[in-house]
């Protein structure tokens, strides 16, 4: 599957908005998860090949030619016009991602594949609490989105600075906390003390915590601890790791996954 780009705006400084439409979308069937993600290829500049590419061919080339997988979350999924929206992080000059979103331009073309996704906000939640930088943001507002009408919603996102935010709705009581960077690099626990400083929701509580991997398990920390959130109503993933590029992380990701979930009952009020 492939979409041709027919719109990009920019949202933040830190943020791309891509719209990818075209007759390569004509497979696409969304889920029901509001965390969809699709699988994205991004292509080398040494690339000898284009999209659409058959993706068993491209897997006999040498590293430096194959295609970077990037998992990018559904924004939004027009089914009527049948157009996908991407929001892509841009960080500098780095990464393959975010880079072709800072270049993207009408008439390029992704190849994807998906989409699949894991988390939807309880029903049977009293309150949400969604918690991330702008990698979960996109994943954040569809989530804000889908829960049921007229319960409090609590959204807590890192951003650089004020240029950083956007708009998100809800059909919920939704109130929106940013977290600003403001330049510092030793963020690990911005997100855990902003989180643990909010009033604490009444109730049975649903929570997304999805971002960058250190921050993400401080917040699961602080959420288990004082037994905000039980385990079972927490979508806790560590989408990527500070200074770490995605092929690296991937190689560690599961060790870190497996000892972030080892720490859940040492950090559990007895
Ligand atoms: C299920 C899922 C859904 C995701 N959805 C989205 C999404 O909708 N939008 C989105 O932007 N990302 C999303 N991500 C995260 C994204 O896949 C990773 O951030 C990915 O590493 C970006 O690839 P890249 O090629 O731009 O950078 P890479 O080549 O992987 O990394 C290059 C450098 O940039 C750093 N880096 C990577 N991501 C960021 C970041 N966000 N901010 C600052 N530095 C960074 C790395 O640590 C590394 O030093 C999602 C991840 C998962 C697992």
């Amino acid at each position: 599957m492939y979409g041709e780009v027919v719109a990009v705006v920019r949202l933040t400084p830190q943020l791309v908005r891509v719209v990818l439409g075209g007759p390569g979308l004509d497979e696409f069937v969304l889920g029901e998860d509001a965390d969809q993600y699709v699988n994205c290829f991004f292509l080398p500049d040494a690339a000898s090949y284009a999209v659409p590419f058959d993706g068993e061919a491209v897997r006999e080339l040498p590293r430096e030619q194959r295609p970077f997988p990037r998992r990018i979350t559904v924004r939004a999924w027009d089914g009527e016009r049948r157009e996908l929206t991407l929001d892509i992080a841009a960080h500098g000059d780095a990464g393959y991602a975010g880079r072709w979103a800072s270049r993207a331009q009408v008439g390029h073309r992704l190849q994807l594949r998906g989409p699949a996704g894991s988390y939807r906000p309880h029903a049977d939640a009293d309150s949400y609490l969604f918690v991330g930088d702008e990698s979960a943001l996109p994943a954040i507002a569809a989530c804000a989105e889908a829960v049921p009408a007229g319960r409090p919603v609590v959204v807590v996102v890192e951003v650089e600075d004020a240029a950083g935010e956007v708009e998100l709705g809800s059909p919920g009581e939704l109130e929106v906390r940013w977290v600003h960077r403001a330049g510092r690099d030793d963020v690990d626990d911005l997100l855990a003390e902003a989180v643990a400083a909010l009033p604490r929701p009444a109730g049975v509580v649903s929570a997304f915590v999805h971002g960058e991997a250190a921050e993400t398990r401080a917040v699961r920390r602080v959420l288990l601890r004082e037994g905000i959130v039980e385990p079972e109503r927490l979508s806790c993933s560590p989408y990527w790791r500070r200074g770490l590029d995605d092929e690296a992380w991937r190689a560690v990701k599961a060790a870190w996954v497996r000892d972030t979930a080892a720490e859940t009952f040492d950090v559990m009020p007895r």
